[in-house]
């Protein structure tokens, strides 16, 4: 696999049309020639230049996995399977009133809204419900605005698009709330600044908040998948409580339940070939809790794993401050992630296997990288 800089050619031909696009925004808004479209990416004209920044920053061309990790994490942090890790917390928003406009223990939330407080950042990218249940990344100011767009949507939203803008605006210190694939464009655009025109947009980056993720559904097939069960405006959240392999859809009449084999058609595509479910390239990374209680205690609280000086930075704050809440760490709580994490590289690297029809060809990873030669697939 040569790691070869190309442009929109290549990303249509390579990620787009071959199915392994995540919708993470990273090619929209750094030139006029592409959009996002419902929750897809659509090329408006061609564009003939050859080094095009869209293909080095997409998270599914080729990448340097060691050269990444290098550049950013101490190695004596890294492990094989969620990457680097400095601390590892159980947490939640001190605020019981603000926690009810979260997904879990409104962690994300919270660290962001401190963030911006602080003044760590003057502007936060968080992902919106904007109409018919699709959404889209924007900048916001104040930590209100945080709250009023919390909760976890299951459909894309092309967050980093809207941090492409944001870095050529008047903001100067950004942070964004990513999923891993979003984190990792993130990560490239860091490495390859050299690309950008001007000033550097992507040194106004200061805080990376990930969010573990399993999947993302596509639109469609959601709406297939609803039929006429409810109205997309309608609903008001949706989760994967842990153990009951269902996907529970809120609405403002109840929930929905669908047991996760009708569910599995409608996963976008792209996400089976993914290697990360915990947003490795973040500062921070945030999930659902897994308390030994029953899901209704767990889901009001959060895993944390800090990955960078910045994240601990913050969560000092946190805890200084009283904005988080602590709670004491299960035995075993770290190392059920790690399976858990694993399993989800071991599964990518083989479905990557299958559609490539060669086990020496992972498509956008190299299958020489050492970080991925413990995986058996
Ligand atoms: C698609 C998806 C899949 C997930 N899968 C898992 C999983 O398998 N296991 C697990 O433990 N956790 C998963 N999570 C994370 C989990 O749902 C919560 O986001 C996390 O526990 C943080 O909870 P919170 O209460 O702190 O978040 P909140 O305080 O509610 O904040 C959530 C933040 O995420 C932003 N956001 C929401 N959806 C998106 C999106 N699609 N793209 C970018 N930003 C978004 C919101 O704008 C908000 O800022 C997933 C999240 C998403 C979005
Ligand atoms: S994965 Fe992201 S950068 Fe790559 S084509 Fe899709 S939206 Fe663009
Ligand atoms: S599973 Fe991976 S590719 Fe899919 S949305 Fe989550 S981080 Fe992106």
């Amino acid at each position: 696999m040569a790691h070869q800089i190309m442009g929109q050619k290549e990303l249509k031909e390579q990620v787009q049309d071959a199915g392994l696009c995540t919708g993470c925004g990273a090619c929209i808004n750094l030139c006029p020639y592409q959009v996002f479209y419902h929750d897809r990416t659509i090329v408006l004209n061609p564009c003939d230049i050859k080094a095009g920044r869209c293909y080095a920053f997409c998270p599914r061309t080729p990448v340097d996995l060691q050269a990444l990790h290098a550049h950013f994490f101490q190695e004596s942090d890294l492990t094989p399977e969620i990457g680097p890790v400095k601390a590892f917390f159980i947490v939640r928003a001190a605020d019981a009133e603000q926690r009810k406009q979260a997904q879990h223990g409104g962690t994300v939330s919270a660290l962001m809204s401190l963030a911006l407080q602080e003044g760590m950042i003057d502007t936060a990218i968080v992902a919106e419900n904007q109409e018919r249940f699709l959404h889209a990344g924007v900048a916001v100011q104040q930590p209100m605005e945080i709250w009023e767009r919390g909760k976890s949507k299951f459909i894309v939203s092309p967050t980093v698009a809207e941090f492409n803008r944001a870095a050529r605006s008047d903001a100067e210190r950004i942070g964004v709330v990513a999923t891993p694939c979003q984190a990792f464009a993130l990560a490239k655009m860091r490495l390859k600044p050299e690309l950008s025109s001007g000033d550097n947009p992507i040194d106004k980056l200061k805080l990376v908040i990930g969010l573990f993720c399993g999947f993302t559904l596509s639109w469609a097939k959601l709406l297939d998948l609803l039929h006429k069960k409810t109205g997309l405006d309608a609903i008001t959240g949706m989760d994967v409580p842990p153990g009951k392999d269902v996907l529970e859809i809120y609405t403002e009449e109840g929930v929905l339940v669908f047991p996760m084999e009708d569910v599995q058609a409608c996963i976008r595509e792209a996400c089976r070939y993914c290697i990360d479910t915990t947003a490795e390239y973040a500062d921070l990374s945030v999930g659902s809790a897994r308390l030994s209680g029953n899901w209704e205690e767990s889901r009001s609280w959060n895993q944390v794993i800090v990955r960078t000086d910045v994240g601990m930075a913050l969560m000092a704050l946190a805890r200084n401050s009283g904005t988080l809440e602590f709670h004491d760490v299960p035995t075993g709580n770290l190392e059920m992630l790690k399976k858990a994490a694993w399993e989800k590289k071991r599964t990518a690297l083989k479905n990557l296997v299958e559609k490539s029809g060669s086990a020496d060809d992972l498509i956008y990873l190299d299958a020489r990288d050492r970080l991925l030669a413990d995986l058996k697939y």
